[in-house]
C-alpha cells in the first residue's frame, strides 16, 4: 500500500462519524439515507461513505471512485451542505428504514 494511501486511511473514518451533525441538520438519522454517486453511479447509504473530518469541514467520499459526494462546512453564521457529488439523496418514507 503506497504511503499516500496510508495517510488517507489514518484520516478516514466512515460516514457514521458525521451522523450526529447531519442528524441535527436534517432532523433524522442520515446514515441510512441512500445516495447515488454522480461520478460512478454507485449506490450507498451515507453511513457507508468514507468520511474525512480533519479539514475545515467534513467530506464524505464514494468508496469506489473517491468522488466527494457530500461536503459539510460550518461557519459562525451558517452550515453549508454541498451535495453536488450526489446524483440524488434517497429518503425512505418509513421511519424505521
Ligand atoms: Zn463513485
Amino acid at each position: 500500500m503506497p504511503a499516500e494511501q496510508d495517510m488517507n486511511q489514518v484520516l478516514m473514518v466512515d460516514g457514521n462519524a458525521v451522523a450526529g451533525g447531519l442528524q441535527q441538520l436534517f432532523g433524522r438519522d442520515m446514515t441510512i439515507v441512500g445516495t447515488r454517486c454522480a461520478g460512478c453511479a454507485r449506490s450507498a447509504e451515507i453511513g457507508a461513505l468514507m468520511a474525512f473530518v480533519r479539514g475545515p469541514g467534513a467530506v464524505l467520499r464514494c468508496p469506489a471512485c473517491q468522488t466527494a459526494i457530500v461536503r459539510i462546512v460550518e461557519t459562525p453564521a451558517a452550515q453549508y451542505v454541498d451535495v453536488r457529488g450526489a446524483a440524488y439523496l434517497r429518503f425512505r418514507r418509513s421511519p424505521s428504514r
